[in-house]
C-alpha cells in the first residue's frame, strides 16, 4: 500500500509511535524512527527491518533545532525524500495546576508543540517541492475538550490542533494534506510517573497503540482527492463530551435562569 514512500515518525522508540512505524512498515514503506533512546530505536528498526523494510534511527531531543536539523539532514541523504511526516511525539503530566513548575510547562509545550512546529518546518520544504504528502499530527482528545487536571496538557494538544488546523489552509492547494488524530486513553508508558503509573488495571481498558495506528492507516489511506482531517479514537469505558452535548448543558442551563 505504501511502497516506496518515506514516512518520518517522532516518538517511534515505543507506545503509539512504534506502533505506527510497524504499521506503516507493515504496508510497504521505508521509516525514520526519532526519538531520545537509542536502544529502544534500535530495536524498533530490527521490527521493522523483519518486515522487510528499510529503518533509520535517528536519536535526539526533538525540542531542540540542531537534533531536527540532523534529522532533516540524515533522512534526505538516506531516502532523498520524504512523503509522510508524523508529529507524535509527546509527554504528559496530570495533576492540579499549582502542581505544575514552569520546567513542567516548558517540557510539555516543548515537546508536544515545539517539536512538531520544528520538524514540520523541516520537512515543509521537501513536500512543497514535490506537491505532495501528508503530516500526520497525534494530538488528542485533550486538544479538543479541556479535562480536569490537564491544563497544560490540553494547552499544548489544542496547540497542536490549532496549528495542524492552520497549516491545512496553507498547504492544501499545494497537494499536502494534514490529519490530526485524536486519541482517548492508550495503554502505553505515557505519563508514566507523571499522573499515570504502570500495572494500575484501568489501563486494561485503554485503546491499544495498534488501534491508533490504525486511525493513523486510514487517515494515510484515503485516495488523493479526499483527506480525513480528524480521526477521533476513544475507549469504550470514555464517554463522548462532544459541542453538542455541551451546548445542550448551556442551553438548559439559560432556560433553568430565566
Ligand atoms: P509514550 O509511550 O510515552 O511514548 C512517547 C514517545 O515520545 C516516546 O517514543 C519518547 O521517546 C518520545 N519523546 C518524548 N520526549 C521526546 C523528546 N524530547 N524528543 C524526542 N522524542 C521524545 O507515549 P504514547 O502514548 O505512545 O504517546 C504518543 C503520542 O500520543 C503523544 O503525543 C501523546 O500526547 C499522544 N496521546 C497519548 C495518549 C495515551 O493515553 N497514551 C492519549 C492521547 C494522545 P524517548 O523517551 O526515547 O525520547
Amino acid at each position: 500500500m505504501f511502497e516506496g514512500r518515506v514516512a518520518v515518525i517522532t516518538g517511534a522508540s515505543r507506545g503509539i509511535g512504534r506502533a505506527i512505524a510497524l504499521a506503516l512498515a507493515g504496508r510497504g514503506a521505508d521509516v525514520v524512527l526519532a526519538a531520545r533512546d537509542r536502544e529502544r530505536l534500535a530495536k524498533v528498526a530490527q521490527e521493522v527491518e523483519a518486515l522487510g523494510r528499510k529503518a533509520l534511527v535517528v536519536p535526539g531531543d526533538l525540542r531542540q533545532e540542531e537534533a531536527v536539523e540532523a534529522l532533516r539532514q540524515e533522512t534526505l541523504r538516506t531516502f532523498g525524500t520524504v512523503d509522510i511526516v508524523v508529529n507524535n511525539a509527546g509527554v504528559g503530566k496530570y495533576g492540579p495546576l499549582l502542581d505544575f513548575t514552569p520546567a513542567d510547562y516548558d517540557w510539555i509545550m516543548d515537546t508536544n508543540m515545539r517539536a512538531s512546529f520544528l520538524v514540520t518546518r523541516a520537512f515543509l520544504p521537501t513536500l512543497l517541492a514535490k506537491g505532495s504528502g501528508d503530516l500526520i499530527f497525534v494530538a488528542s482528545v485533550a486538544g479538543l475538550k479541556g479535562l480536569p487536571h490537564e491544563a497544560v496538557y490540553c494547552a499544548s494538544k489544542f496547540a497542536q490542533v490549532g496549528f495542524a488546523q492552520a497549516l491545512d489552509h496553507e498547504v492544501r492547494e499545494k497537494g499536502i494534506r494534514v490529519s490530526v488524530i485524536a486519541p482517548g486513553g492508550v495503554k502505553t508508558e505515557f505519563a508514566f510517573g507523571t499522573g499515570r503509573t504502570p500495572g494500575d488495571p484501568r489501563l486494561e481498558a485503554f485503546l491499544r497503540p495498534e488501534e491508533v495506528a490504525e486511525a493513523v492507516i486510514f487517515a494515510l489511506s484515503q485516495p488523493p482527492h479526499s483527506r480525513v482531517f480528524l480521526v477521533g479514537v476513544r475507549p469504550m469505558v470514555e464517554p463522548l463530551w462532544s459541542c453538542q452535548e455541551l451546548c445542550v448543558r448551556v442551553c438548559v442551563r439559560g432556560a433553568y435562569r430565566s
